[in-house]
């Protein structure tokens, strides 16, 4: 019997076979993990695999987890007593072992396991960068097929960690990152493996509420206030649900922590909708001529995981959180920050995290008492490089009004070059 079952957010009916899919019922509810052990708990196994609330039964690989720490530097700098810091990277001085450099490493592990042992041959995933290096890094290292698709703009400041030819990656040549999705799950269709699903993916969300499991595992119980980036806010919403379930063990805490997330200005749309108190986004926020003005393209998304029942404005709403918008200026600024202070580079999307924290510090939302988790997404790029050599990534180019026609001859061109 599984160890966990699968439930609407909106009407409560437990689905018991369900991949990937939104309630039978409610089109505009997530679905949310139900582990039968309500009591959060460690097994003696390796890695993130030693804890009881993630939706794979046999895993198969290693996975290292995230550096949970108590903050020295940036703590001091900011007045703080109780920093914890969550480093999403490589840094393996302190232990950091993530070779991707990202917490979407996370995510692709428990979502391939996922996948497999649901009877899932193949996945299609569709990336503004991260995403797509975790998928690639995870196809490798457990053999199981995926098919990547990213759009232009990104490349730019894209690497895989394995030679590019070893993971079938197309790119959307005039297109950004929604247009990806549009073409992946064309994609998926005519491959016939499914499309890795978003914010919908229970793994997925589970597998970023990693982050949230570590944290708590470490500092003992919830802490008051969560620090993040966000740019379809899945991350946030994994960690959220987490922080729910520690909430109902009632050893931890008896409310989730504040979220405090961040978005990289001119180009977000969820802090617009969460200042007018709207749960539905506006379009003139989701003009694509805006990605283009921000340093953090993989906060991109025009599809954000807000509107949904059980998103981000739920999220927000159920801890009395706040949405802060941060200048490119101030992204870097929080870059070199964190690096002066905790002597280690951090990801840009890292850096709009670090000044949500200061900012949120200096109008008195975190006061200096209280426990704070700092979610540092990516990091650790430039000491990876030190020790590894990476990969540029070499994609097929495909327009996003591409035919199945187009898609299928660019296809059989990938999967054969990489089989
Ligand atoms: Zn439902």
């Amino acid at each position: 019997m599984s160890h966990y079952s699968i439930q609407c957010r909106n009407c409560g009916k437990i689905l018991e076979n369900t991949y990937c899919a939104f309630c039978e019922h409610c089109k505009d509810a997530l679905l949310v993990t139900r582990y039968n052990d309500t009591r959060f708990d460690e097994r003696a196994a390796g890695g993130v695999w030693r804890f009881n609330w993630l939706p794979v039964h046999e895993p198969t690989i290693e996975q290292p987890g995230p550096l949970v720490y108590r903050s020295g530097g940036l703590a001091k700098h900011l007045g703080l007593a109780d920093l914890y810091i969550a480093f999403n990277g490589y840094w393996p001085e302190r232990g950091a072992l993530l070779k991707t450099c990202t917490f979407k490493e996370f995510e692709a592990a428990v979502v391939l396991q996922n996948a497999r042992e649901n009877g899932v041959e193949g996945l299609v995933v569709a990336s503004a960068g991260n995403t797509a290096r975790a998928f690639a890094h995870l196809s490798v290292v457990t053999g199981f097929p995926v098919v990547i698709v990213v759009p232009r703009m990104c490349l730019g400041e894209m690497w895989y960690l394995e030679h590019s030819s070893a993971v079938p990656t197309i790119a959307i040549g005039d297109g950004d990152y929604a247009d990806s999705i549009d073409v992946a799950r064309n994609i998926s269709l005519s491959l016939g493996f499914p499309f890795e699903g978003g914010v919908k993916n229970i793994a997925k969300r589970d597998g970023l509420g990693i982050v949230m499991l570590e944290a708590v595992s470490k500092i003992g119980k919830l802490p008051d206030h969560y620090v993040q980036a966000v740019g379809s806010g899945t991350g946030a919403v994994g960690g959220w649900e987490m922080a729910e379930r520690f909430v109902r063990d009632g050893r931890f805490g008896s409310r989730p922590p504040v979220l405090h997330l961040g978005q990289n200005l001119p180009f977000a749309p969820m802090l617009h909708a969460w200042e007018k108190e709207s749960r539905a986004l506006f379009p003139e926020d989701l003009d694509p001529d805006l990605i283009s003005l921000i340093t953090t393209r993989v906060l991109s998304t025009r599809y954000p995981a807000y509107s949904v029942k059980g998103g981000v404005f739920d999220a927000l709403t159920a801890t009395n959180g706040k949405m802060y918008g941060i200048e490119n200026d101030a992204v870097y600024a929080g870059m070199k920050l964190f690096l002066a202070s905790e002597c280690i580079d951090i990801v840009p999307a890292s850096g709009v995290a670090v000044a949500v924290l200061n900012e949120a510090v200096r109008t008195g939302a975190i006061k200096k008492h209280e426990t704070v988790l700092l979610n540092i997404t990516g990091g650790g790029e430039a000491r990876l490089k030190q020790d590894h050599k990476v990969h540029t990534v070499v994609p097929k180019f495909i327009s996003k009004n591409a035919t199945d026609k187009d898609i299928e001859e660019k296809l059989c061109h990938v999967l054969k070059k990489s089989s």
